[in-house]
């Protein structure tokens, strides 16, 4: 199974918590050794939830991983269809 940028940002909050099968989450740490957008993403993922954690609040704020997506959409310009 390979793995591109858009699948490591759908299963990230997964992946923080633990919940991706062992064979995802290789392909996804595979992916981040050689990925320094999904490494800047899962960074500023995983602050946000340890934020929101802290405040005891579980839920993201609306229209964050929209944003995010927009953001990313807008910085990876050679990310497209295959
Ligand atoms: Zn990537």
């Amino acid at each position: 199974m390979r793995i591109d940028c858009k699948h490591v940002w759908e299963h990230i909050s997964s992946y923080i918590d633990g919940e991706v099968d062992a064979e995802l989450r290789a392909e996804i740490d595979k992916h981040l050794e050689t990925c320094e957008i999904c490494s800047a993403v899962l960074d500023s993922t995983r602050n946000v939830v340890v934020l929101v954690a802290d405040e005891r609040v579980f839920e993201l704020p609306a229209g964050f991983s929209d944003r995010l997506h927009e953001r990313l959409e807008k910085e990876l310009p050679l990310a497209g269809p295959p």
